[in-house]
């Protein structure tokens, strides 16, 4: 199906101790040879090779080690080797330009992981679970992709394949030999119960799409309170219980006021907590609709309280305008008083808020636990709501009694968008644009 061997560098583009060229194809082998110092022409399959790249004066340009993965037990299922290299950009460009130069083709974006999904070694669904990975920012993020990888998305979606399979050929064979004794006539009533079961089925997939897609972009919160119930004070105990942000990683600055935290298996989206620190002594001057209008954008918000006083009117104003949010209710300044009341205590200030992370913990520990997958990509999720209007649209033609065999083309564009998730029914202009976002030398 592919005639060229590509090439491409599969590590970032930065100074680093080592890059990665990778190429795949039939010539591959053959290629790396013309630049490489040892002969690898009959090496076997998973082998390392130690030597120096050489120029066409027989120069040498990098010390390296190669790779040599035979197909069809590779990425791909076409030959692969994989050139180890010093990572400067200079060096690991020219090792590139040298093995194009040598009859390799540029890989475009996403091209190996494309001719993986041709050549079946994955679905599409787990094609785009790598693009997920390399995305991945948090943990839950990082989890979601690996079990993609794995294939779970297929495991969730072959039953319901399989059921609108089942429908279907019950629906064929009584349209083929509907005088056949064996086979009782056909009614929309037969259909129902079925069809009523499948739609169950992915109602309870889509529910669990928005917590998906949630856990996988972090969590878009808020912390409201009155002015000086401790809400700064909480976000620097927030901040520094995040673990994941390494201090010395370019561009990472801790004292961003907004930004994104990682507490346990969740990511917190700080949204415009800068700007509720600036008017914490005018929360009047806000007013309801400005803090409403923030409220709008978030997930879930951290309602602080000074634990240490009786509710007052403002209290119980921002009770009521977070009444229909997901919201956690924080009592702080624990240190200065007894947890009297239900709710999370903690005292921000002594950086004691442990209650709050087991709380944020348990908010998403069922949806984390199940072992359904939480499909949180857009392309799939679109399918998935248009085989649920498909099979909305048979239900409603059963329900008006029409024949079973009208019926079928909704069931069976049911069908097909459910193919379509895996790849298995495709277009090829949409596959090639779907593969063109993924990330080069992948
Ligand atoms: P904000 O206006 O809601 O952002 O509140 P701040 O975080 O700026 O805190 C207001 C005041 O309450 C400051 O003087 C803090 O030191 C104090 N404070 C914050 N958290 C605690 C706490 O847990 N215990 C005690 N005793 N004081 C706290
Ligand atoms: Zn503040």
């Amino acid at each position: 199906m592919f005639e060229n061997t590509i090439a491409a560098i599969s590590t970032s583009l930065q100074d680093g101790a080592i890059s990665i060229i990778r190429l795949s194809g039939d010539k591959a082998i053959e290629i790396t040879q013309k630049i490489f110092d040892r002969n690898i022409i009959n090496a076997k399959s998973h082998t390392v090779h130690y030597g120096f790249i050489i120029d066409t004066d027989k120069n040498p340009v990098d010390e390296v080690l190669i790779s040599i993965f035979r197909a069809p037990k590779t990425y791909t299922r076409e030959d692969i080797v994989e050139i180890n290299c010093h990572g400067g950009t200079f060096i690991t460009r020219k090792i590139l330009s040298m093995v194009l130069s040598a009859g390799a083709d540029l890989a475009k974006p996403g091209e190996f992981t494309q001719r993986a999904f041709y050549h079946g070694r994955i679905d599409l669904s787990q094609a785009e679970a790598v693009q997920d990975m390399i995305e991945a920012s948090n943990n839950t993020a990082a989890s979601m992709a690996i079990h993609g990888i794995k294939g779970s998305v297929k495991k969730l979606l072959q039953p319901l394949i399989d059921d609108l399979m089942d429908i279907i050929a019950q629906i064929e064979v009584n349209i083929d030999y509907p005088e056949y004794e064996d086979v009782e006539q056909l009614t929309t009533n037969d259909l129902l119960p079925k069809t009523n079961e499948w739609l169950t089925k992915i109602d309870r997939i889509l529910a669990r799409v928005q917590t998906g897609q949630m856990l996988k972009k972090g969590i878009d919160t808020i912390i409201v309170g009155k002015p000086n119930v401790g809400k700064s004070s909480l976000l620097n105990a927030l901040l520094e219980e995040d673990k994941a942000i390494v201090t010395d990683i370019a561009g990472t600055t801790r004292d961003l006021v907004e930004g994104q935290i990682h507490i346990g298996s969740v990511q917190l989206n700080l949204i415009d907590t800068a700007g509720i620190h600036e008017s914490r002594d005018k929360i009047e001057q806000i007013g309801i609709e400005k803090s409403q209008e923030r409220l709008k954008d978030a997930k879930l918000v951290l309602l602080v309280f000074d634990g240490s006083k009786e509710w007052d009117e403002e209290d119980k104003q921002l009770l009521e305008l977070t009444k229909d949010k997901m919201r956690l209710i924080i009592y702080n300044k624990l240190d200065k008083t007894e947890a009297d009341k239900d709710g999370i205590w903690i005292s921000a200030a002594n950086k004691e808020i442990q209650p709050l992370i087991d709380a944020l913990e348990n908010l998403y520990h069922e949806d984390l636990l199940k072992e359904d997958p939480l499909l949180s990509n857009e392309r799939q999720i679109g399918l998935l709501n248009q085989a649920k209007e498909d099979m909305l649209r048979a239900k409603e033609a059963m329900d008006m009694m029409v024949e079973p065999d009208l019926i079928e083309i909704d069931i069976q564009a049911a069908h097909d968008h459910l193919k379509e998730i895996l790849g298995e029914v495709h277009r090829e202009d949409l596959l090639d644009t779907l593969f063109s976002k993924f990330c080069l030398g992948k």
